[in-house]
């Protein structure tokens, strides 16, 4: 303003000429500042824009890909006909949709190079890739780059998801010995698993089992043996009761899969032939081309412990308040946040769906929202064909479980599991109970000669039900989740059963 009367009163003298200010630039806003480009940040991305079209929003992530989603990584695009699937990375839904795994093309971000560029104007959310964030000042309110650069924020987000855990002695180096978890592992795999060769996947939780699985269906058509290994006694055996994880091992290795189970790896070593050699123990080895390490994530915390943030030990999170705030200004969500579930307790989770929610979630507080985090969310598993899961609240084997199962029609599972040597259940309305260590009531086994077709599993503590599982039957997540917000106990099992019509042919 005072410049403009400056300019003006110089030029009084002179011929009068009609002076028009010049439109002053627009104000860029200090960034809402978002670390990681995984979903829980571009969710959190999509409802600032919603709520605040004109917001400055970054993403800031150390992968070279746009955000994307990583559920079909160990699903859907193995099971592609299409050769290019790890260049388009195109797979079909259940729904039969096409999809790409990168959630909007790059085009449609404002894809800057460095910070510098934090102070373009643009109504497009900003993208800085390949970038590592190395220090959250909270008292200075600024992110700085490995390149050394800063970035001032107006509110930040942590979303920087979890780190693949190694097995002790596991080289870095190694291209033998893989991790998986990004855009790029996949592509690696899949070259792999071109290759014809011998893939060993260790661990048995949720990666372990579906890529497993994904690389025994792909084998059906390329020369290729997959073997898995694991502690536990079977699949899943962390999350599902013991006769179903029994159950659900055999029709794993009916797909394909050399189940090596009760396996612990006492050692990993390449040998002179560039093989992998596995010791898991009993004087076994299993000798594969390429070893897929699956054995669980750990939070990457560093960036909020540096800060000064509270860290949440035992689950390995940072803490957040009711609203997903860690401090004023300092937000967090995804696989790395410990937060408050209303119902259950303190948690962290590490899944799709509460990513999305968590992620808009505090987006939405970020631009002004005061809402407390009370979504209950969501997580499914699909293990080939035939079997397909979803989950709401507390699903931990540790817990007692009441379990009802039905015969599945046609709809629900295809082929019946000829020959199978698991446990099955009872064709119509079988309860059965697990007892507090997670072990079936198998004495009077109910389930004899029949399969699982479909069910629930009802996770108990403290008489509460606090985790449903929905086996091979779809479409009741809300039913589920009502159930859990509602804190029933198990007297009222039978009373919920309507809800599921899970005798319906
Ligand atoms: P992430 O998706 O891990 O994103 C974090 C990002 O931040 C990463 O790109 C990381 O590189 C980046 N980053 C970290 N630190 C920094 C830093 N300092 N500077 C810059 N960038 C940084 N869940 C389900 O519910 N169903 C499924 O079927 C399912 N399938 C899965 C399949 C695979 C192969 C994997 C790996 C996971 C699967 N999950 C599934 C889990 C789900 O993908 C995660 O829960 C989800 O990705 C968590 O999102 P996030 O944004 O918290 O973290
Ligand atoms: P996980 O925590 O589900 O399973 C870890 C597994 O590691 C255990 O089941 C155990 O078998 C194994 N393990 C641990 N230490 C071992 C050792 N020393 N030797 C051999 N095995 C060992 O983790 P994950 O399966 O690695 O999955 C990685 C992440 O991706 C998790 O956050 C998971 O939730 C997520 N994910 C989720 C889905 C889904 O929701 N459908 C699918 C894939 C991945
Ligand atoms: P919905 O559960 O009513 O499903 C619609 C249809 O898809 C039904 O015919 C059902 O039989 C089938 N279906 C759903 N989940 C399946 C599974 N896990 N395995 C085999 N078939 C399945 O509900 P919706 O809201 O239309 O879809 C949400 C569901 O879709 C989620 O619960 C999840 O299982 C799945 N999903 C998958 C992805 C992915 O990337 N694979 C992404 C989002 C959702």
């Amino acid at each position: 303003q005072e410049k403009i009367q400056h300019v003006a009163t110089e030029t009084v003298t002179a011929e009068p000429v009609a002076v028009t200010p010049p439109t002053p630039a627009p104000k860029i806003q200090k960034p809402y500042v978002l670390i990681g480009s995984g979903t829980a940040s571009y969710a959190a991305a999509q409802a600032i824009k919603e709520k605040q079209p004109d917001a400055n929003v970054i993403i800031i992530g150390n992968e070279e890909y746009a955000p994307y989603m990583r559920p079909p990584l160990s699903k859907e695009l193995w099971f592609s006909e299409d050769p290019e699937v790890a260049k388009t990375l195109v797979f079909k839904d259940w729904q039969g949709t096409e999809r790409n795994t990168i959630y909007q093309d790059v085009s449609q971000y404002e894809v800057i190079e460095d910070a510098s560029g934090s102070d373009l104007q643009t109504n497009k959310i900003k993208l800085l890739l390949n970038k590592q964030v190395t220090k959250l000042n909270v008292e200075d309110h600024t992110v700085t780059l490995a390149d050394g650069s800063v970035i001032y924020y107006n509110k930040v987000l942590l979303a920087t998801g979890g780190e693949p855990k190694k097995l002790p002695g596991q080289s870095e180096k190694s291209d033998k010995i893989i991790t998986f978890r990004t855009v790029s592992d996949f592509k690696k795999l899949d070259q792999i698993a071109k290759d014809g060769a011998h893939i060993a996947v260790i661990g048995g939780g949720f990666l372990g089992s579906e890529l497993a699985v994904a690389l025994a269906k792909r084998g059906e058509k390329e020369k290729l043996t997959v073997t898995q290994v694991f502690p536990e006694e079977g699949n899943m055996a962390n999350v599902f009761p013991s006769y179903l994880t029994k159950w659900t091992t055999t029709r794993v290795r009916k797909l394909g899969v050399d189940v090596q189970s009760n396996s612990a790896i006492k050692s990993i070593k390449t040998d002179e032939s560039g093989k992998v050699v596995l010791n898991i123990g009993n004087d076994k080895q299993v000798i594969a081309d390429h070893v897929v390490v699956a054995v669980g994530i750990e939070p990457r915390v560093d960036l909020a412990r540096d800060a000064g943030l509270e860290v949440d030990e035992k689950r390995a999170g940072v803490v957040v308040n009711a609203e997903l705030e860690a401090r004023t200004d300092v937000f967090a969500a995804g696989d790395m946040v410990s937060f408050h579930d209303v119902q259950l307790g303190r948690r962290r989770i590490e899944h799709h769906d509460h990513a999305v929610l968590s992620g808009r979630h505090a987006g939405e507080n970020m631009v002004g929202g005061a809402k407390p985090y009370k979504h209950q969310s969501m997580f499914w598993s699909d293990l080939g064909p035939e079997i397909g899961y979803e989950a709401v609240g507390l699903v931990d084997a540790q817990l007692s479980t009441v379990s009802v199962w039905a015969k599945a029609t046609a709809k629900d599972t295809p082929a019946a599991a000829a020959g199978s040597e698991a446990e099955s259940p009872r064709g119509t309305s079988a309860i059965a109970s697990t007892g507090e260590t997670g072990k079936a009531a198998t004495a009077s086994n109910p389930f004899h000669d029949e399969k699982f077709g479909k069910g629930l599993v009802f996770y108990v503590r403290e008489k509460q039900i606090v985790g449903l599982l929905l086996f091979n039957v779809f479409g009741k997540v809300q039913e589920a989740r009502d159930i859990i917000d509602a804190g029933y106990t198990t007297e009222q099992i039978d009373g919920l059963l309507k809800k599921f019509s899970l005798h319906q042919e």
